[in-house]
């Protein structure tokens, strides 16, 4: 039997993304093994990041100020905003390297079997954020599953008054793929042959 302490941090361990309980006592184990070098930095990491980081009120990204580095950055093209649906898929835009505007973070998909609607997503703050800034194109990089083009056809008729140009990454993604999963590649090719949504 371990200590309850032991069994505490199995248990947090495991709760975490992608980890199960298998997983959360390997990593427990590790840690406690490595106390001085892995265990006390991401003690702090995770202490720091608790303090400092915040959600951007701009954009709803995660960022250590009020207004992230990106929306703070005066080189990314400030009339492109590209819609997505969590800062996992922000990231994954980020890392795919073929974007240089802003972004907005929806903040989820509108989706009937899990009684999300529209009152649950930021679509308040990005129709105000398209009122009060002048963009020229909206891109909605949104998953190719039935919620996400559910929620870019919703979102679409909420922003088409403040936004010229509307249009979709192309879908040589995977129906059910989520921007996260794909590579960088299937990325670029995405938004290079984005098409517009009428
Ligand atoms: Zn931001």
């Amino acid at each position: 039997m371990n200590s309850s302490e032991i069994q505490r941090l199995i248990q947090l361990l495991s709760r975490l993304p992608g980890l199960g309980p298998r997983s959360g006592r390997r990593a427990a184990l590790y840690l406690l093994q490595k106390k001085e070098s892995h265990m006390a930095p991401l003690i702090e990491a995770i202490n720091n990041a608790f303090q400092t980081i915040q959600t951007c009120q701009s954009c709803f990204n995660l960022d250590s100020h009020k207004h992230c580095s990106i929306c703070l950055d005066p080189k990314r093209d400030q009339h492109t905003i590209c819609i997505v649906e969590s800062v996992s898929d922000l990231w994954a835009m980020e890392r795919s390297n073929t974007y240089r505007g802003l972004y907005f973070v929806l903040g989820g998909n509108l989706s009937a079997i899990q009684g999300i609607g529209p009152d649950q997503l930021n679509l308040g703050a990005l129709v105000q954020k398209l009122q009060d800034q002048d963009f020229q194109e909206a891109i909605f990089a949104l998953s190719a599953t039935l919620d996400g083009q559910t929620t870019m056809h919703y979102v679409r008729e909420r922003i088409a008054p403040y936004v010229k140009n509307i249009s979709s990454l192309a879908h040589g993604v995977p129906v059910g793929g989520e921007l996260d999963y794909l590579d960088d590649g299937t990325l670029t090719t995405a938004m290079t042959h984005r098409y517009k949504v009428a």
